[in-house]
């Protein structure tokens, strides 16, 4: 799988404590993109998903996050990592600029191993409804078996939250929201 990097602990991308997966390329160049790096359809460096996945069983997270670049371009191998992650127990949520419908009608195979769903293009001029989505016009989905059950979106505490993770080789992420 194409990836920019992963983050091992998040508690700003989703529920809980969680694994995170970021994964190269991106073409859909939204104004204020918080990382055009990650956009880069020839950057990053591939990962096997077997790898991915024992990495994300090294600790006790309570789900796997993959956001981007746009994991939708690669279903195949995100279905495989979502699946996997399932069959141990960890629960999955998957960023995209993509609506939910528009994946649907595109029959992403991937939706049916995603157990929540933060969907649209990043909108910087429009106030985030939700603490883990960029902008309103991003919804907080949960689907089961690829089917839309409900949207949580208005259910979520509006605050924002983010972190900075300074790595044992002294690299430092920024994720989630943060203002410095
Ligand atoms: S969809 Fe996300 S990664 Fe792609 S350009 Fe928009 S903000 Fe950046």
């Amino acid at each position: 799988m194409k990836i920019h990097s992963v983050i091992e602990g998040t508690r700003v991308n989703g529920p809980g404590f969680r694994f995170g997966v970021w994964v190269q390329g991106c073409l859909r160049n939204c104004p204020g993109c918080f990382n055009a790096e990650v956009c880069r359809m020839d950057g990053g460096r591939d990962v096997p998903v077997s790898e991915l996945v024992r990495l994300a069983l090294r600790q006790q997270y309570d789900g796997i996050s993959v956001s981007g670049g746009e994991p939708f371009y690669q279903d195949d191998e995100l279905s495989r990592l979502l699946d996997e992650c399932r069959r141990h127990g960890l629960n999955t949520l998957v960023y995209t600029g993509y609506t939910y419908e528009e994946l649907s009608a595109a029959g992403k195979h991937a939706l049916r191993y995603c157990d929540y769903l933060i969907d649209g293009e990043y909108r910087r001029e429009i106030p985030s409804r939700c603490r883990w989505a960029g902008s309103g016009n991003q919804r907080f989905l949960r689907l089961q078996d690829g089917k839309l059950a409900a949207d949580l979106t208005a259910l979520q505490d509006h605050s924002t939250d983010g972190e900075i993770i300074i790595g044992t080789d002294g690299t430092i992420t920024l994720t989630g929201f943060v203002e410095i």
